[in-house]
Protein backbone atom coordinates (compact mmCIF):
# COMPACT_ATOMS: atom_id res chain seq x y z
CA UNK A 1 0.00 0.00 0.00
CA UNK A 2 1.11 3.37 -0.40
CA UNK A 3 -0.44 6.84 0.91
CA UNK A 4 -1.33 9.54 -1.30
CA UNK A 5 -2.87 13.13 -0.30
CA UNK A 6 -6.06 13.19 -1.36
CA UNK A 7 -9.45 15.72 -0.82
CA UNK A 8 -12.29 14.44 1.10
CA UNK A 9 -15.15 14.97 3.80
CA UNK A 10 -15.23 13.49 7.30
CA UNK A 11 -19.27 13.80 7.45
CA UNK A 12 -22.02 15.29 5.69
CA UNK A 13 -21.54 18.79 7.36
CA UNK A 14 -18.04 19.01 6.69
CA UNK A 15 -16.66 21.35 4.32
CA UNK A 16 -13.95 18.81 2.18
CA UNK A 17 -10.27 19.51 2.93
CA UNK A 18 -6.41 17.53 3.06
CA UNK A 19 -6.34 14.33 4.22
CA UNK A 20 -4.32 11.06 3.48
CA UNK A 21 -5.90 7.88 2.31
CA UNK A 22 -4.19 4.03 1.05
CA UNK A 23 -3.83 2.75 -2.77
CA UNK A 24 -3.30 -0.26 -3.49
CA UNK A 25 0.02 -1.62 -4.57
CA UNK A 26 -0.21 -2.73 -8.38
CA UNK A 27 -1.43 -5.88 -9.36
CA UNK A 28 -0.44 -7.73 -12.30
CA UNK A 29 -3.83 -6.60 -13.79
CA UNK A 30 -3.73 -3.24 -12.56
CA UNK A 31 -2.79 0.53 -13.64
CA UNK A 32 -1.40 3.02 -11.83
CA UNK A 33 -2.41 6.68 -12.33
CA UNK A 34 -1.21 10.24 -11.36
CA UNK A 35 -4.45 12.58 -11.48
CA UNK A 36 -3.86 15.54 -13.52
CA UNK A 37 -7.30 16.70 -13.62
CA UNK A 38 -10.53 15.48 -12.43
CA UNK A 39 -13.98 16.86 -12.75
CA UNK A 40 -16.52 18.23 -10.67
CA UNK A 41 -20.08 16.25 -10.82
CA UNK A 42 -23.24 16.92 -9.18
CA UNK A 43 -22.91 13.10 -7.45
CA UNK A 44 -19.80 14.58 -5.92
CA UNK A 45 -21.48 17.04 -3.64
CA UNK A 46 -24.68 14.27 -3.59
CA UNK A 47 -22.41 11.88 -1.93
CA UNK A 48 -20.48 14.16 -0.07
CA UNK A 49 -23.43 15.34 1.63
CA UNK A 50 -25.27 11.64 2.04
CA UNK A 51 -27.99 13.04 0.07
CA UNK A 52 -28.66 9.72 -1.01
CA UNK A 53 -28.25 8.32 2.34
CA UNK A 54 -25.35 5.66 1.94
CA UNK A 55 -22.47 7.93 2.07
CA UNK A 56 -19.59 6.05 3.95
CA UNK A 57 -17.19 8.90 5.44
CA UNK A 58 -14.82 10.15 5.03
CA UNK A 59 -16.32 10.69 1.09
CA UNK A 60 -13.11 11.39 -1.61
CA UNK A 61 -15.46 12.22 -4.63
CA UNK A 62 -14.35 12.45 -8.36
CA UNK A 63 -15.12 10.37 -11.43
CA UNK A 64 -14.38 12.30 -13.74
CA UNK A 65 -10.16 11.59 -13.71
CA UNK A 66 -7.52 12.15 -16.42
CA UNK A 67 -4.10 11.10 -15.69
CA UNK A 68 -0.75 9.88 -16.77
CA UNK A 69 0.26 6.34 -16.15
CA UNK A 70 2.86 5.98 -13.93
CA UNK A 71 3.29 2.20 -13.67
CA UNK A 72 1.30 -1.06 -15.46
CA UNK A 73 1.64 -4.69 -13.85
CA UNK A 74 2.55 -7.83 -15.95
CA UNK A 75 -0.89 -8.40 -17.39
CA UNK A 76 -1.09 -5.18 -18.64
CA UNK A 77 -0.47 -4.78 -22.56
CA UNK A 78 -2.43 -2.15 -23.96
CA UNK A 79 -1.60 0.63 -21.38
CA UNK A 80 2.15 1.26 -20.85
CA UNK A 81 4.08 4.47 -19.06
CA UNK A 82 3.42 7.92 -19.92
CA UNK A 83 -0.06 7.26 -21.90
CA UNK A 84 -2.97 9.76 -21.61
CA UNK A 85 -5.97 7.87 -19.79
CA UNK A 86 -8.94 8.22 -18.21
CA UNK A 87 -10.93 6.41 -15.21
CA UNK A 88 -14.99 7.10 -15.45
CA UNK A 89 -17.65 6.37 -12.84
CA UNK A 90 -16.70 2.24 -12.45
CA UNK A 91 -12.98 1.05 -11.68
CA UNK A 92 -14.65 -3.03 -11.02
CA UNK A 93 -17.57 -4.71 -12.00
CA UNK A 94 -18.32 -9.18 -11.64
CA UNK A 95 -17.18 -9.28 -15.63
CA UNK A 96 -18.92 -12.60 -15.48
CA UNK A 97 -22.78 -11.79 -15.62
CA UNK A 98 -25.18 -10.93 -18.42
CA UNK A 99 -24.87 -7.14 -18.63
CA UNK A 100 -20.99 -7.57 -18.26
CA UNK A 101 -20.39 -9.92 -20.64
CA UNK A 102 -22.50 -7.98 -23.12
CA UNK A 103 -20.45 -4.61 -22.12
CA UNK A 104 -23.09 -3.10 -20.01
CA UNK A 105 -20.80 -3.54 -16.79
CA UNK A 106 -23.23 -0.33 -15.26
CA UNK A 107 -26.11 -3.31 -14.97
CA UNK A 108 -23.13 -5.33 -13.43
CA UNK A 109 -26.18 -7.89 -11.41
CA UNK A 110 -23.81 -7.96 -8.55
CA UNK A 111 -22.72 -4.33 -8.29
CA UNK A 112 -19.87 -2.08 -10.13
CA UNK A 113 -17.73 -1.10 -7.96
CA UNK A 114 -17.94 2.64 -8.42
CA UNK A 115 -14.61 5.22 -8.46
CA UNK A 116 -15.39 5.94 -4.61
CA UNK A 117 -17.96 5.07 -2.04
CA UNK A 118 -18.19 1.98 -3.11
CA UNK A 119 -17.05 -1.81 -1.14
CA UNK A 120 -13.26 -1.80 -2.30
CA UNK A 121 -12.54 -5.61 -2.88
CA UNK A 122 -9.12 -4.92 -2.34
CA UNK A 123 -8.11 -2.99 0.37
CA UNK A 124 -11.84 -3.62 2.40
CA UNK A 125 -13.77 -0.26 3.37
CA UNK A 126 -14.56 1.80 0.43
CA UNK A 127 -13.17 2.94 -2.62
CA UNK A 128 -11.80 6.56 -2.83
CA UNK A 129 -12.23 9.14 -5.93
CA UNK A 130 -10.19 11.63 -8.10
CA UNK A 131 -10.05 14.55 -5.84
CA UNK A 132 -6.34 12.73 -4.88
CA UNK A 133 -2.98 12.39 -6.21
CA UNK A 134 -2.87 8.82 -7.68
CA UNK A 135 -5.56 5.78 -8.23
CA UNK A 136 -4.59 2.06 -8.66
CA UNK A 137 -7.41 1.01 -11.46
CA UNK A 138 -8.03 -2.55 -12.97
CA UNK A 139 -6.75 -2.29 -16.49
CA UNK A 140 -10.26 -3.05 -17.79
CA UNK A 141 -11.79 0.00 -17.05
CA UNK A 142 -8.98 2.21 -17.79
CA UNK A 143 -10.44 4.58 -20.92
CA UNK A 144 -7.32 5.64 -23.49
CA UNK A 145 -7.85 9.47 -23.70
CA UNK A 146 -7.31 11.00 -27.41
CA UNK A 147 -4.26 13.10 -27.42
CA UNK A 148 -5.14 15.61 -29.87
CA UNK A 149 -8.04 17.01 -27.77
CA UNK A 150 -7.51 19.32 -24.80
CA UNK A 151 -6.63 17.24 -21.81
CA UNK A 152 -8.53 19.32 -19.11
CA UNK A 153 -11.85 19.69 -20.99
CA UNK A 154 -11.91 15.68 -21.65
CA UNK A 155 -12.58 15.09 -18.18
CA UNK A 156 -16.21 15.51 -17.62
CA UNK A 157 -16.60 13.08 -21.13
CA UNK A 158 -16.04 10.37 -18.42
CA UNK A 159 -19.50 11.32 -17.01
CA UNK A 160 -21.43 13.87 -18.29
CA UNK A 161 -19.90 12.74 -21.51
CA UNK A 162 -21.14 8.84 -21.54
CA UNK A 163 -24.16 9.81 -20.10
CA UNK A 164 -25.61 11.82 -22.43
CA UNK A 165 -23.79 9.74 -25.49
CA UNK A 166 -25.13 6.57 -24.45
CA UNK A 167 -28.98 6.60 -24.72
CA UNK A 168 -28.51 8.81 -28.14
CA UNK A 169 -26.65 6.20 -29.48
CA UNK A 170 -29.17 3.42 -27.87
CA UNK A 171 -31.40 5.04 -29.28
CA UNK A 172 -30.03 5.68 -32.60
CA UNK A 173 -30.57 9.19 -33.34
CA UNK A 174 -29.48 10.11 -36.51
CA UNK A 175 -29.12 12.70 -39.17
CA UNK A 176 -32.23 14.55 -39.61
CA UNK A 177 -33.98 13.98 -36.93
CA UNK A 178 -35.46 16.48 -34.50
CA UNK A 179 -34.26 15.89 -30.74
CA UNK A 180 -34.65 17.95 -27.55
CA UNK A 181 -32.85 18.34 -24.94
CA UNK A 182 -34.17 19.38 -21.94
CA UNK A 183 -31.85 21.18 -19.39
CA UNK A 184 -28.25 23.03 -19.97
CA UNK A 185 -26.10 22.40 -17.26
CA UNK A 186 -23.64 19.93 -17.36
CA UNK A 187 -25.18 17.01 -18.54
CA UNK A 188 -27.48 18.94 -21.53
CA UNK A 189 -24.34 21.20 -22.94
CA UNK A 190 -22.85 17.94 -23.69
CA UNK A 191 -26.15 16.26 -24.83
CA UNK A 192 -26.28 19.65 -27.06
CA UNK A 193 -23.27 18.73 -28.57
CA UNK A 194 -23.37 15.53 -29.12
CA UNK A 195 -26.84 15.62 -31.11
CA UNK A 196 -25.31 18.27 -33.32
CA UNK A 197 -22.28 15.89 -34.27
CA UNK A 198 -24.36 12.94 -35.41
CA UNK A 199 -26.31 15.17 -37.37
CA UNK A 200 -29.83 16.02 -35.52
CA UNK A 201 -31.66 19.55 -35.85
CA UNK A 202 -31.18 20.23 -31.72
CA UNK A 203 -33.56 22.24 -29.99
CA UNK A 204 -32.65 23.50 -26.32
CA UNK A 205 -35.27 23.29 -24.24
CA UNK A 206 -35.21 25.57 -21.12
CA UNK A 207 -37.00 27.44 -18.68
CA UNK A 208 -34.85 30.75 -19.10
CA UNK A 209 -34.46 32.51 -22.23
CA UNK A 210 -31.69 33.68 -20.95
CA UNK A 211 -29.40 31.01 -22.04
CA UNK A 212 -30.45 31.06 -25.87
CA UNK A 213 -27.38 32.51 -27.02
CA UNK A 214 -25.06 30.10 -25.25
CA UNK A 215 -27.23 27.09 -26.63
CA UNK A 216 -26.99 28.15 -29.87
CA UNK A 217 -22.77 28.90 -28.94
CA UNK A 218 -23.07 25.05 -28.11
CA UNK A 219 -24.70 23.86 -31.47
CA UNK A 220 -28.79 24.16 -30.69
CA UNK A 221 -30.55 25.09 -33.82
CA UNK A 222 -33.65 26.21 -32.28
CA UNK A 223 -34.36 27.44 -28.51
CA UNK A 224 -37.67 26.62 -26.86
CA UNK A 225 -38.69 28.04 -23.78
CA UNK A 226 -40.63 25.71 -21.65
CA UNK A 227 -42.75 28.20 -19.93
CA UNK A 228 -43.76 29.58 -22.94
CA UNK A 229 -47.19 27.77 -23.58
CA UNK A 230 -47.55 29.44 -27.18
CA UNK A 231 -44.27 27.79 -28.16
CA UNK A 232 -44.79 24.41 -26.71
CA UNK A 233 -48.04 24.27 -28.02
CA UNK A 234 -46.26 24.50 -31.68
CA UNK A 235 -44.10 22.18 -31.50
CA UNK A 236 -46.37 19.49 -30.05
CA UNK A 237 -46.35 16.02 -31.26
CA UNK A 238 -43.24 16.81 -33.23
CA UNK A 239 -40.11 14.97 -31.76
CA UNK A 240 -38.22 12.35 -32.74
CA UNK A 241 -36.50 11.62 -29.29
CA UNK A 242 -36.17 13.82 -25.89
CA UNK A 243 -33.15 13.75 -23.95
CA UNK A 244 -34.32 14.96 -20.03
CA UNK A 245 -31.17 16.23 -18.36
CA UNK A 246 -33.05 17.75 -15.41
CA UNK A 247 -31.81 16.95 -12.49
CA UNK A 248 -34.33 17.45 -9.63
CA UNK A 249 -38.07 16.01 -9.74
CA UNK A 250 -40.78 17.87 -12.09
CA UNK A 251 -43.72 17.74 -14.47
CA UNK A 252 -42.65 15.54 -17.62
CA UNK A 253 -46.03 16.09 -18.79
CA UNK A 254 -45.55 18.90 -21.03
CA UNK A 255 -42.38 17.14 -22.57
CA UNK A 256 -44.14 14.11 -23.18
CA UNK A 257 -46.93 16.48 -25.23
CA UNK A 258 -43.57 17.30 -27.30
CA UNK A 259 -43.21 13.80 -28.98
CA UNK A 260 -43.99 12.22 -31.63
CA UNK A 261 -46.02 9.05 -31.65
CA UNK A 262 -43.89 5.74 -30.90
CA UNK A 263 -41.02 8.90 -30.34
CA UNK A 264 -38.86 8.53 -26.33
CA UNK A 265 -38.06 10.49 -23.44
CA UNK A 266 -35.06 9.15 -21.67
CA UNK A 267 -34.82 10.61 -18.46
CA UNK A 268 -30.16 10.99 -17.31
CA UNK A 269 -30.52 13.81 -14.47
CA UNK A 270 -33.19 13.03 -11.74
CA UNK A 271 -32.79 10.23 -9.27
CA UNK A 272 -35.67 10.85 -7.05
CA UNK A 273 -39.50 10.91 -7.37
CA UNK A 274 -40.70 12.60 -10.41
CA UNK A 275 -44.76 14.71 -10.20
CA UNK A 276 -47.59 11.88 -11.41
CA UNK A 277 -47.51 11.25 -15.57
CA UNK A 278 -50.64 11.47 -16.91
CA UNK A 279 -51.55 7.95 -18.44
CA UNK A 280 -53.28 9.48 -21.46
CA UNK A 281 -50.48 11.61 -22.30
CA UNK A 282 -48.25 8.45 -23.45
CA UNK A 283 -51.28 5.96 -24.14
CA UNK A 284 -52.41 8.47 -27.01
CA UNK A 285 -49.34 8.20 -29.08
CA UNK A 286 -47.76 5.17 -28.10
CA UNK A 287 -45.18 7.03 -26.79
CA UNK A 288 -42.27 6.13 -23.94
CA UNK A 289 -40.84 7.28 -21.06
CA UNK A 290 -37.25 5.44 -20.11
CA UNK A 291 -33.96 6.10 -18.22
CA UNK A 292 -30.11 5.69 -18.89
CA UNK A 293 -27.12 5.31 -16.79
CA UNK A 294 -23.51 6.23 -18.02
CA UNK A 295 -22.33 3.52 -20.45
CA UNK A 296 -20.26 0.52 -20.49
CA UNK A 297 -16.72 0.44 -20.59
CA UNK A 298 -17.00 -0.73 -24.69
CA UNK A 299 -19.12 2.12 -25.25
CA UNK A 300 -17.04 5.11 -23.12
CA UNK A 301 -14.22 4.09 -25.18
CA UNK A 302 -16.50 4.63 -28.27
CA UNK A 303 -17.02 7.92 -26.68
CA UNK A 304 -14.06 9.24 -26.40
CA UNK A 305 -12.64 7.94 -30.05
CA UNK A 306 -15.92 9.76 -31.16
CA UNK A 307 -14.95 12.91 -29.27
CA UNK A 308 -10.97 13.04 -30.66
CA UNK A 309 -12.20 12.61 -34.60
CA UNK A 310 -14.98 15.33 -34.13
CA UNK A 311 -12.88 17.63 -31.85
CA UNK A 312 -15.67 17.43 -28.88
CA UNK A 313 -14.69 18.61 -25.39
CA UNK A 314 -16.49 20.03 -22.33
CA UNK A 315 -16.66 23.80 -21.62
CA UNK A 316 -15.10 24.11 -18.39
CA UNK A 317 -14.02 26.36 -15.54
CA UNK A 318 -10.93 25.55 -14.02
CA UNK A 319 -10.36 25.70 -10.47
CA UNK A 320 -7.59 24.66 -7.58
CA UNK A 321 -8.68 22.03 -5.20
CA UNK A 322 -8.02 24.50 -2.20
CA UNK A 323 -11.41 26.11 -3.58
CA UNK A 324 -13.64 23.13 -4.09
CA UNK A 325 -15.77 24.09 -1.45
CA UNK A 326 -16.98 27.36 -3.10
CA UNK A 327 -16.98 25.45 -6.02
CA UNK A 328 -19.55 22.61 -4.53
CA UNK A 329 -21.72 25.87 -3.73
CA UNK A 330 -21.49 27.29 -7.27
CA UNK A 331 -22.27 24.03 -9.03
CA UNK A 332 -25.86 23.57 -6.28
CA UNK A 333 -26.65 27.30 -7.65
CA UNK A 334 -26.02 26.20 -11.13
CA UNK A 335 -23.29 28.95 -11.38
CA UNK A 336 -20.82 27.41 -13.77
CA UNK A 337 -20.78 27.44 -17.52
CA UNK A 338 -20.76 24.33 -17.22
CA UNK A 339 -18.38 21.91 -16.00
CA UNK A 340 -15.64 22.81 -12.89
CA UNK A 341 -12.43 20.90 -13.45
CA UNK A 342 -9.90 20.54 -10.78
CA UNK A 343 -6.38 20.97 -11.44
CA UNK A 344 -4.95 18.05 -9.18
CA UNK A 345 -1.70 19.55 -9.42
CA UNK A 346 -2.63 22.00 -6.94
CA UNK A 347 -2.76 19.08 -3.95
CA UNK A 348 0.73 19.14 -3.98
CA UNK A 349 0.51 23.20 -3.35
CA UNK A 350 0.29 24.58 -0.15
CA UNK A 351 -2.55 27.32 0.03
ZN1 LIG B 1 -20.95 12.02 -12.37
ZN1 LIG C 1 -21.37 -8.30 -13.75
Amino acid sequence: MSEVKAYGAQASDANLKELNIERRQITADDVQIEIEYCGVCHSDIHQVRNDWKNSKYPVVPGHEIIGRVTQVGKNVSNFKEGDLVGVGCMVDSCQECDSCKEDLEQFCEKGATLTYNSKDKHLGGHTFGGYSEQIVVDKEFVLSIPENIDAKATAPLLCAGITTYSPLRHWNVKKGDKVGVIGLGGLGHMGVKFASALGAHVVMITTSPSKSEDAKKLGADEVLVSKNEEDMKKQAGSFDFLLNTVPVGHDMNPYIALLKRDATMVLVGAIEPLDPVHGGGLIGGRKRIAGSVIGGIKETQEMLDFCGENNIVSDIEMIDIHNINEAFDRVVKSDVKYRFVIDMKSLKNKN
